[in-house]
């Protein structure tokens, strides 16, 4: 990754209004709220969400959180259950995210959701953060602003320890509160189900839904596919590597060397414009593949550095589940 100069922006008028002329042309800014400071990213931009992933270092596309200014806003992204609205009345603004249905149409990156029809949404709670996500308008991806596998940052310094040069701001907002990610439920489970302990305690969302919630924690991985929900996986059959298509394959190219590929991830090889198009291209190839009665995919080889890590365990998962 190139480096390039974080600014620090001051919690203010001057500071939102940069922070959110970057997120419209698609950079990274981290910011503060209650919990710890997240990188944020215009959910609706996939390279901008691609960076996130390339910044941080993530080896794996695992789903990420919406930020939202409101309820209202987070309604045009996701749709609420009885339940839903009642956590969310009691709990929002505040440490509490919900894995909710995607709204169609919501145009948020395939990546924000790992290809999954649901869609983890919260609305933090510090006004700063509010104010922010209002100038924005929109939804803002944010996980921990913090190189994967290191501590979650709860002040601009820890972020700047960890990012410096690798994002285009931070917002200085002083020490994050709780000091804890948000506490994640699935509220459309029976009963509904805690995926993730964390600010808020279970003990505050049980008593709102007068029962007990289930347990199906995994801090790092969206719940497994058959269990709640099923990871996207094209029905085509894959074949990773292929640096020439066998006959009659869908080839789905990367880089320059691919000519002549049916869909190309990136033509000039670059990972952030790779990871941005992989769940739509495996859609649309896996929908060729199909209609046109071909015999799968052939994958072109992707190199394993950076993003290029996390979107070749996506495929080796996608190829796996073919099995
Ligand atoms: P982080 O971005 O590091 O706070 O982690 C976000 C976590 O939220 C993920 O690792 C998942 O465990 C969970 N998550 C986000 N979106 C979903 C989803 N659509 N379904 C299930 N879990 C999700
Ligand atoms: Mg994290």
């Amino acid at each position: 990754m190139d480096r390039i100069e974080t600014e620090t922006l001051s919690p203010d008028e001057t500071g939102i209004a940069r922070a959110v002329a970057i997120w419209r042309k698609g950079g990274l800014v981290a910011f503060p709220t209650e919990t710890v400071y997240g990188l944020g990213a215009d959910a609706c931009n996939g390279a901008a969400v691609a960076r996130i992933f390339a910044a941080k270092n993530r080896p794996a596309f695992n789903p990420l959180i919406i930020h939202v200014a409101d309820l209202a806003s987070a309604r045009r992204f996701a749709h609420f259950s009885d339940v839903a609205e009642r956590l969310a009345a009691a709990f929002w603004p505040g440490p509490l995210s919900l894995v909710l249905p995607v709204r169609k149409g919501a145009w948020l990156s395939p990546l924000v959701t790992a290809g999954l029809d649901s869609v983890a949404v919260r609305v933090p709670q510090t006004p700063l953060a509010r104010a922010l996500l209002a100038a924005f308008g929109g939804a803002i991806a944010a996980p921990s602003a913090n190189p994967s596998g290191t501590i979650s940052p709860t002040t601009a310094a820890h972020v700047l320890q960890g990012l410096a040069g690798r994002i285009d701001a931070v917002m200085d907002g002083g020490a994050a509160q709780v000091g804890l990610e948000s506490t994640i439920v699935h509220p459309d489970l029976l009963p509904p189900a805690l995926l993730r302990p964390g600010g808020l305690p279970a003990e505050a969302i049980e008593a709102v839904l007068g029962c007990t919630l289930q347990i199906a924690t995994n801090a790092e991985k969206p719940l497994s596919p058959g269990q709640l929900l099923s990871h996207y996986a094209p029905k085509s059959r894959l074949r990773l590597d292929q640096a020439t298509p066998p006959d009659g394959w869908f080839w789905l190219g990367f880089g320059r060397i691919c000519k002549g590929a049916d869909l190309n991830l990136s033509a000039s090889g670059d990972l952030v414009e790779a990871a941005a198009n992989l769940f739509a291209m495996l859609h649309k190839a896996d929908d060729i593949a199909r209609r046109d009665g071909l015999a799968g995919i052939a994958i072109a080889p992707v190199p394993d550095h950076g993003l290029g890590a996390a979107i070749n365990d996506r495929l080796a998962r996608a190829a796996a589940e073919k099995i």
